[in-house]
């Protein structure tokens, strides 16, 4: 599903360069539940966002599905994230003026899908992460756990190849993340690719595949023995 070689980033700091991923080697098949961890100002949303085609890598090759993630005009970023990605933000980023409903549906509508289809979707979205009944409401009049329930059924509405989440959990307590995580493990049990950047061993553990980036580099990468319950 992705396969990205020898990838590097820097950022231009004043008259400096600061090094951030130097040499990143990672390929997830399609399926996978995937956390990426390391500590705070390792890499870890940098990496994602050039996997989300948000940001761009100074070198290296990026592959999303069989597709060459290279030198793309704006538009044409903007296609391959409707197409292939959903993303889900620590701060859940809804809009508040619009109710539950209308902000899943809207994905849909920069896709040009016709209203009736929009709702109906965003719907059985909803009623998927467990909200059908708040549908109505707006994000003010909802806990941070159905608030993030909402970010991720506007993630999946599109039915996209990949779900990336920065710090999903990262305005919860401990319970709604795990809550959160359990929702995440149903998705990728249903076959959707999700790739989790966090900084929490907890939920790290609740994912299959946990790769650790320390000094811009993977210092491990090791799938998770399921615990047997
Ligand atoms: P993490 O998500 O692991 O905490 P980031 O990827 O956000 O780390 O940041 C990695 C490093 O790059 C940090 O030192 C951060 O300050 C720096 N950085 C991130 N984004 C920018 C930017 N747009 N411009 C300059 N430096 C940045
Ligand atoms: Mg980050």
């Amino acid at each position: 599903m992705l396969v990205i070689k020898d990838l590097r980033k820097s950022y231009d700091i004043g008259k400096s360069k600061l090094l951030v991923l130097k040499g990143i080697d990672l390929s997830i098949d399609e399926g996978e539940f995937v956390s990426i961890m390391g500590s705070s100002g390792s890499g870890k949303s940098t990496l994602l966002n050039i996997i989300g085609i948000l940001d761009e890598k100074d070198s290296g090759t990026y592959e999303l599905d069989g597709y060459q993630i290279e030198d793309l005009t704006e538009i044409k970023a903007a296609e391959y994230r409707s197409k292939f990605l959903g993303f889900i933000f620590q701060s859940f980023n809804l809009i508040g003026y619009k109710n539950a409903l209308e902000n899943v549906a809207l994905p849909l509508y920069y896709q040009n899908v016709p209203r009736k289809e929009r709702n109906k979707r965003a719907l059985e979205y909803l009623e998927k992460v467990g909200l059908a009944q708040w549908a109505m409401h707006l994000p003010n009049e909802l806990s941070g756990g159905q608030k993030q329930r909402v970010a991720i059924a506007r993630a999946l509405v599109t039915n996209p190849k990949v779900i990336l989440a920065d710090e999903p959990t990262g305005a919860l307590d401990s319970q709604t993340t795990f809550d959160i995580m359990k929702l995440l493990q149903e998705i990728n049990n249903e076959g959707k690719t999700i790739i989790v950047v966090t900084h929490e061993p907890d939920v790290a553990a609740e994912t299959k595949r946990n790769v650790i980036l320390k000094d811009g580099v993977i210092e491990s990468d090791e799938f998770i023995t399921q615990r047997i319950l």
